[in-house]
């Protein structure tokens, strides 16, 4: 199966996820996870039509979007980010979906030129693993709200990775669970409009699609298992 073949696939799993939902298509950005593969791979996404792509690590994006600096391509960080790469992360990427900490969000912010403004997702973990990054549900309007203090940084809504399961059904409570918090933090912060939920990968974004889904972080389903 071609690149350009899985992402005509993925496309219509987003097509028929949306109209099962009332949703429209253009509502849900997909962004593909590119880690692991070479620039060549990523250049052919793009090619067949991409122009969203994401990566975990800064010192291996670095490379690839040095590579692929001819295109313009959007660049999103989605995994976790130590605070002594914020100003190289701040300087690669035009998202950053892995915000998990008020002392990354002051080294981002501190990392800013002037009258630079950088979208962020708060990462939240419902599913309270160890393993994994982001901020608890509880503290999650405390930090949105320092975030949101912070001029440099603007803060656009929420990111998920929930955990694995083998039948995606049972992963919608958690996306539905990121789409409440959603509200909770706006009724706190009317301020915010926080419009994206950047949630829902390969084995599971139809659902989270279904549960408002504004992003979806695509790897193995457009470039094959890494
Ligand atoms: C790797 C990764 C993805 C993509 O996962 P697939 O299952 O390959 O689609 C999405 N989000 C994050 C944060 C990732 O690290």
């Amino acid at each position: 199966m071609s690149i350009q073949e899985n992402i005509q696939r993925v496309e219509e799993r987003i097509r028929k996820a949306c109209s099962r939902s009332g949703r429209r298509p253009e509502e849900v950005r997909l962004i593909a996870i590119s880690k692991t593969f070479p620039a060549a791979r990523i250049r052919e996404a793009y090619q067949a039509g991409l122009r969203e792509f994401g990566e975990n690590r800064v010192q291996e994006a670095a490379t690839k979007i040095d590579d692929l600096k001819d295109l313009p391509i959007t660049w999103h960080l989605v995994g976790h980010l130590q605070t002594n790469k914020a100003k190289r992360a701040r300087e690669l990427f035009r998202w950053i979906h892995s915000l998990d900490s008020v002392r990354l969000a002051e080294k981002l912010h501190q990392a800013a030129r002037e009258g630079e403004r950088l979208p962020v997702l708060l990462q939240v973990n419902l599913g309270g693993e160890e393993t994994k990054s982001g901020v608890g549900e509880n503290e999650a309007l405390r930090v949105a709200e320092e975030v949101s203090r912070l001029g440099s940084l603007d803060l656009r809504g929420l990111m998920l990775i929930p955990p694995f399961f083998e039948d995606a059904e049972n992963a919608r409570p958690f996306f539905r669970r990121l789409r409440e918090l959603r509200e909770r933090i706006r009724a706190g912060l009317p301020q915010l409009a926080l419009p994206e939920l950047s949630m829902g990968m390969s084995h599971d974004f139809e659902v989270a699609i279904e549960e408002g889904a504004t992003m979806i972080r695509v790897g193995t389903a457009i470039f094959g298992p890494r």
